[in-house]
């Protein structure tokens, strides 16, 4: 059912605490951790606890945590102290893209200067 925990998914994992991350916010619906690769000073990826495998259908499917992830990626930049600055919220969606891993997260990046266009 849409929403639901996958057995195969590493984000569901770390949601349920079977794979380490390292977290700096929690709320009712989304977790916040840093990435593991981080491409910039601040990266943190936030994610809905519930399963959907991108942006698009999180919104269709549960459109208050799609806010929710909006407003958690803005207090991620605040608490990082990279709102001032500015910061960069993205959401690749599909492999051509590069999104490698379908349970939709937001990379929050600063820190750096951005360029645009990204790559
Ligand atoms: P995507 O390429 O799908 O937009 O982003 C997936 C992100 O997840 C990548 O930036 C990658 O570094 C990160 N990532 C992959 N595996 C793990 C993991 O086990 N832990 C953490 N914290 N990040 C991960
Ligand atoms: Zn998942």
């Amino acid at each position: 059912m849409a929403g639901e925990p996958q057995s195969d998914c590493l984000f569901c994992k770390i949601v349920a605490g079977e794979v380490p991350a390292t977290i700096v916010r929690e709320t009712e619906t989304t977790v916040a951790f840093r990435d593991i690769n981080p491409q910039a000073p601040t990266h943190v990826l936030v994610i809905p606890r519930v399963h959907y495998p991108d942006a698009a259908s999180l919104a269709v499917g549960a459109p208050t945590v799609a806010a929710d992830l909006l407003r958690e990626a803005g207090e991620v930049a605040a608490q990082e102290k990279t709102d001032a600055g500015g910061y960069r919220i993205v959401l690749n969606t599909g492999a051509g893209a590069g999104q490698t891993v379908f349970h939709v997260h937001a990379h929050v990046l600063g820190g750096r200067g951005l360029n645009w266009p990204p790559g």
